[in-house]
């Protein structure tokens, strides 16, 4: 469940802002495939995809933290790279806090971790 935000997700941006082509040369590459029956239409692609998630080093117990995804690509026309696509998904991380009172069964108390080289 995605969180209310003052921002409007997804984020979608058209035009380039340095020469005003509106195509992307990864997007253009998809849409030709898709035209061909290659590939299924409704993805989304780009020469980059960047992974955020927003969290707190300080409260790694906190569980779900709200994660960016933005799409880079490459204008066909002045190839400058932009983002064209931001979405956000609020993702339920892994981390359980053992309880610091109760030893947990199986696990050995007082060993470190191993980190040792080979
Ligand atoms: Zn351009």
């Amino acid at each position: 469940m995605v969180e209310k935000s003052q921002l409007e997700f997804p984020m979608d941006w058209g035009k380039c802002p340095y020469c005003g082509e509106e195509r992307c040369v990864a997007e253009t590459v998809r849409l030709e495939e898709e035209a061909k029956g290659k590939i299924n239409p409704g993805s989304k692609s780009a020469m980059v995809q960047a992974l955020v998630a927003i969290t707190d080093v300080l409260a790694p117990h906190i569980r779900t933290v709200p994660t960016l995804i933005g799409y880079i690509d490459a204008c066909v026309k002045c190839g400058a790279a932009r983002f064209i696509h931001i979405d956000r998904r609020d993702t339920l991380m892994g981390v359980e806090m053992p309880n610091p009172t109760q030893p947990q069964p199986g696990v050995p108390q007082g060993v470190p971790p191993f980190f040792g080289k080979g």
